[in-house]
C-alpha cells in the first residue's frame, strides 16, 4: 500500500470479467505509469469498454487485480467517489446538462461533489474552458455547440475534478469528421501537459502519434502489444495483421 508515483499508476493483473455465461475479459494484465498515454484498440465487442470501466469500478471484475495508485479497486470496501475523483471519464456521449451552460457544466460537479467555493470552481471553469480553447463559448448551451465543442466541455468538466488518469471510450466515436481533429487536438495538448491518459480510439494515425503503447485486444486478451513504430510495422499477430489491414 506504499504506492509511489514511480510505481504502476494503474495495474491490471490477469483481470477476469464475465457477463452471465459470457466471459469478456480472460487475463488482462497492463501497467500503466504516470504521464503514460496508452491507446487500446480492436474489433468491436473484444472487451475494451469494459476493461476501461473496470478501471473505475463501473464494472466489477470476477478474478485478478485492478491497482490505481496502490488502491485495489475490487475491494469492496473502497470509497468509489473517491476513486472517480482520480479517475476521470470521458464517454462517447458527452451527455452534458442541455439547460445548463458550458461553464455550469464544469463548475457543477466541483461545487456540488468537491464541495468547492463557487467563485474559485468559476475560475477554474474558465481556465478550463480556455485549455480546451472554446474561450467566448462559456455562456453557450450545448445546443448551440458542435458535437465536437460539446465533447471538449465534457473533457473540460472531467479535468475540473482534477484526475490523476482519464479513461477515454471512443469520444470521436460519435462526431462529425469535421470536428474529430478538434478533439484529438485537445487530448494531444493533455497528454503533452503530462495527464495520464487510456484511450480506446480507432483513430490510428493519433494512436501512432500520441501514445506511449498501443495494446491490441481481441475476444478479451491482449494479443499484442508495444510502442507505435514497432507496433505498427512489426505486427506479428495474424489477429493484429488482419485488423490493421481493415482500419489503415
Ligand atoms: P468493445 O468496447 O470492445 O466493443 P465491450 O466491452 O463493449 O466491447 O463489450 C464486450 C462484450 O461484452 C460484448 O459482447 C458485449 O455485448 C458484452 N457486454 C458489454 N456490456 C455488457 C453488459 N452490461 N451486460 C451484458 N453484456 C455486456
Ligand atoms: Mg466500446
Amino acid at each position: 500500500m506504499n504506492w509511489t508515483p514511480a510505481d504502476p499508476m494503474v495495474s491490471l493483473k490477469d483481470v477476469h470479467k464475465s457477463f452471465g455465461e459470457l466471459k469478456v475479459l480472460n487475463g488482462v494484465s497492463l501497467d500503466v505509469m504516470k504521464g503514460d498515454v496508452i491507446c487500446i484498440i480492436g474489433p468491436s465487442g473484444s472487451g475494451k469498454s469494459t476493461l476501461i470501466r473496470c478501471v473505475n469500478a463501473l464494472n466489477d471484475i470476477q478474478k485478478g487485480s485492478i491497482l490505481v495508485e496502490g488502491q485495489e479497486v475490487n475491494d469492496p470496501n473502497l470509497d468509489k467517489l473517491e476513486l472517480r475523483k482520480k479517475v476521470g471519464m470521458v464517454f462517447q456521449q458527452y451527455n452534458l446538462f442541455p439547460h445548463k451552460t458550458a461553464l455550469q457544466n464544469v463548475m457543477m460537479a466541483p461545487v456540488r461533489v468537491l464541495k468547492q467555493d463557487k467563485a474559485k470552481a468559476e475560475e477554474t471553469a474558465r481556465a478550463l474552458i480556455r485549455k480546451v480553447r472554446l474561450e467566448g463559448k462559456e455562456n453557450a448551451y450545448p445546443g448551440e455547440l458542435s458535437g465536437g465543442q460539446q465533447q471538449r466541455v465534457a473533457i473540460a468538466r472531467s479535468l475540473a475534478m482534477q484526475p490523476d488518469v482519464i479513461l477515454f471510450d471512443e469520444v470521436t466515436a460519435a462526431l462529425d469528421p469535421e470536428t474529430v481533429g478538434e478533439v484529438l487536438q485537445t487530448i494531444k495538448d493533455l497528454a503533452e501537459d503530462g495527464m495520464t491518459c487510456i484511450l480506446v480510439t480507432h483513430e490510428m494515425a493519433f494512436a501512432r502519434e500520441v501514445a506511449d503503447h498501443i495494446y491490441f485486444t481481441d475476444r478479451g486478451v491482449i494479443v499484442e502489444h508495444g510502442p507505435p513504430e514497432t507496433f505498427f510495422k512489426n505486427a506479428q499477430d495474424p489477429r493484429t495483421k488482419e485488423f490493421l489491414s481493415q482500419i489503415l
